[in-house]
């Protein structure tokens, strides 16, 4: 029952993640985020008032929000006091969290230690967040594949896909942590809603993907990009599980697919940097933050998810397509090839199910625009994407800065689409 639906045992495990990590990656305040730092005004008026009805100018989303905001108060629970006998096989205990996890509809995973550079280094009053546990259970949540194959990625359901794993991630891991409280153990659920941990190198460091193209975006092998994920943090041993190797890192240096089709270049054409401590492909978070937060035909964006390679089903052809990408390099140019002639990343229309709706000042309306696109193989890199900025740490803002603060940079316009 830990395994779980998806064959994540066969994957090679290694020691250390596909993607070079030094030792001195620094702590991120959590005013360095660019959704906060667009809710505060460091992007610009017109991008502060966009944040403001980002998220809820689609009823779905409001849903969605309001059913989070009634787990969040939960997350950061007390231990009760009591000390039950525990199992002493470590293995015994994480098996046994994992299953619960699956359980809860968790869909993949894993465990690992939690490194010290995983915590936010402020809390968004300014205050020191001190790395307080030790482990951490990661868990992904798939954002459903149906409906991202009926969406363009960019159009009215995108942001509600994320919110239906962000809310299924809130409940499992608000139950997970609240029953470890239940039996005397400290542990605390981080979601989309509340986080004191950035999820990306726990998501490494448990073996549930590799950093890939798309940038500050791990790749799941049975999942590709489409989920989210939650963590929980505690200070019960755990056994923990080894970072995963699926040759990504060389199916992503061959495919441009993601950086082809995203809508504002905020993905790299070009090769790895380092950027605080980690060896990546480095995307522009600022155009993509702007694009999704002020996105006129649509709500938010998941294009990147969408037209992936590796966001695919699990059915035979596809896990047969996996199989060639782990185990045979040579054949990575022909399936990036296949992948455009069988038209995967074009919308499916029968699955568009939803209804086009948007709150526009105290009125619901049907939206004027809609991005309604489809694949295009011959787009080549944009020319200004050589003008790529890297936020790293000596650009972050104070972090309790609650007053805008705009950002250090030289400019550069996104690309027109
Ligand atoms: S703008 Fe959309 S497609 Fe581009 S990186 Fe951001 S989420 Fe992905
Ligand atoms: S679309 Fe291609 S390059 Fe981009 S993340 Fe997926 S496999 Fe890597």
């Amino acid at each position: 029952m830990h395994l779980g639906q998806y064959p994540m045992e066969a994957i090679k495990r290694v020691d250390e993640p596909t993607t070079k990590i030094t030792n001195d990656v620094p702590r991120m305040p959590k005013r360095a985020n660019f959704f906060v730092r667009s809710a505060r005004g460091d992007l610009g008026a017109k991008q502060q008032k966009e944040l403001r009805r980002f998220v809820g100018k689609v009823p779905l989303n409001r849903a969605f929000g309001k059913v989070m905001g009634a787990i969040t108060p939960l997350q950061r629970g007390e231990p009760n006091g009591q000390s039950p006998e525990l199992p002493a096989d470590l293995t015994e205990r994480s098996n046994h969290l994992k299953a619960l996890a699956h359980f809860m509809d968790a869909d993949i995973v894993g465990i690992c230690k939690v490194p010290d550079y995983a915590w936010y280094s402020h809390d968004l009053d300014g205050n020191e967040i001190p790395p307080r546990h030790k482990y951490a259970i990661v868990m992904l949540i798939d954002q459903g594949y149906e409906t991202m194959a009926g969406s363009s990625g960019d159009d009215w359901i995108s942001a509600s896909q994320s919110y239906r794993a962000y809310l299924r991630g809130s409940e499992v891991a608000t139950v997970v942590a609240s029953y470890l409280n239940e039996l005397g153990i400290e542990a605390q659920s981080h979601t989309n809603s509340d986080s004191d941990v950035l999820h990306l190198p726990l998501i490494l460091q448990a073996g549930l993907g590799e950093l890939s193209r798309i940038g500050e975006v791990v790749l799941n092998p049975f999942l590709g990009p489409r989920f989210k994920s939650s963590v929980v943090t505690t200070n019960l041993e755990l056994a923990v599980d080894k970072p995963i190797d699926f040759n990504l890192q060389k199916f992503c240096d061959s495919c441009l697919k993601c950086a082809r089709e995203c809508p504002c270049g905020a993905i790299s054409f070009g090769d790895k940097v380092m950027f605080n401590g980690y060896e990546m492909w480095k995307p522009d978070v600022e155009a993509c933050t702007r694009y999704r937060v002020s996105n006129p035909a649509g709500s938010g964006c998941g294009r990147c998810m969408k037209v992936c390679h590796f966001n695919k089903k699990g059915l035979f052809q596809h896990r047969l397509a996996l199989w060639f990408a782990i185990n045979v390099p040579a054949s990575h140019k022909f399936l990036i090839w296949l992948d455009d002639a069988l038209d995967y990343g074009k919308r499916v229309s029968d699955w568009n199910w939803w209804w086009n709706h948007e709150w526009r000042g105290e009125q619901i309306e049907t939206p004027k625009k809609t991005n309604e696109r489809d694949l295009r193989p011959d787009r080549t890199a944009p020319s200004n994407q050589k003008n790529v900025t890297f936020y790293g740490i000596e650009t972050a803002p104070r972090p309790d800065a609650k007053e805008a603060l705009p950002i250090r940079k030289p400019r550069k316009k996104p690309q027109k689409d």
